[in-house]
């Protein structure tokens, strides 16, 4: 597709988390990796890419003034909302896709504590979302995965069907505007919005992505981090 008939693209990056899991008061998206806050690396990585053309960021309302402060150091001239987040992750999400200046046809989801995405990832992910109308990161399992039950072991899932799931995920944004009012209608609460759109039967493509995309959650994963970046 030349650039000229590109479809406008929007982001949401949900950072509106207290997750302190370190022990800490501090968020894990305002955590530093290397010299910068998570989070900072993630509105980077969209900001420099030139398929994204408007993000809006969600933060817990005590952060909205450290938020839009480092917009503003950054000139992130992309971003045109700092907004504050809901309890789960999902109302976060949900207050990111109301906020937008200009709705965008097509929208990718975020989350700020994956700070290693790729310029190449989001432009496939992209592209992937205009052929397909939902297209979602994700690698493949490793490990063989089992349930559990009372400290037992009860069943082993086939590994051969099974990914782990990133983001970006990225969805033409009336479908996945649509998921989340079926989703709020229905109270349903999801950890993905992927899983919102599926529940449409909407199919999901899978765009194969890195395992190096990985989810800050514990201490160590800042230290394996910061050797990925290296
Ligand atoms: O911990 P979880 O997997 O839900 O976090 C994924 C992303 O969602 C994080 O970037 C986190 O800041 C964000 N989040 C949010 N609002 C919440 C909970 C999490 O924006 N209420």
């Amino acid at each position: 597709m030349s650039a000229r008939s590109a479809r406008r693209v929007g982001v949401v990056i949900p950072a509106g988390g207290s997750g302190t899991r370190f022990g800490g008061v501090v968020p894990k998206q305002f955590l530093r990796l290397g010299r910068k806050p998570i989070l900072q690396h993630a509105i980077e990585a969209f900001e420099s890419s030139p398929r994204i053309d408007e993000i809006v960021v969600v933060v817990p309302a005590e952060y909205m003034r450290k938020a839009e402060m480092l917009v503003r150091r950054l000139r992130a001239t992309k971003v045109s909302h700092v907004v504050i987040g809901g309890r789960e992750r999902q109302h976060s999400v949900r207050n990111g896709l109301l906020s937008f200046d200009v709705e965008p046809e097509i929208v990718l989801v975020h989350d700020a504590v994956r700070p290693l995405v790729t310029p190449s990832l989001i432009a496939e992910v992209v592209r992937a979302t205009e052929r397909f109308g939902a297209a979602v990161v994700g690698v493949r399992v490793k490990d063989t995965i089992k349930i559990e039950s009372g400290g037992f072991f009860t069943t082993t899932l086939d590994r051969a069907k099974l990914w782990a799931v990133q983001t970006p995920q990225g969805f033409r944004f009336d479908i996945l505007k649509r998921a989340h009012v079926a989703a709020q209608r229905s109270a349903l609460l999801a950890t993905d919005d992927a899983a919102l759109v599926e529940r449409l039967k909407v199919p999901v493509r899978v765009v194969e992505g890195d395992y190096r995309n990985i989810k800050i959650t514990t201490e160590d994963d800042i230290k394996l981090a910061k050797m990925l970046l290296k």
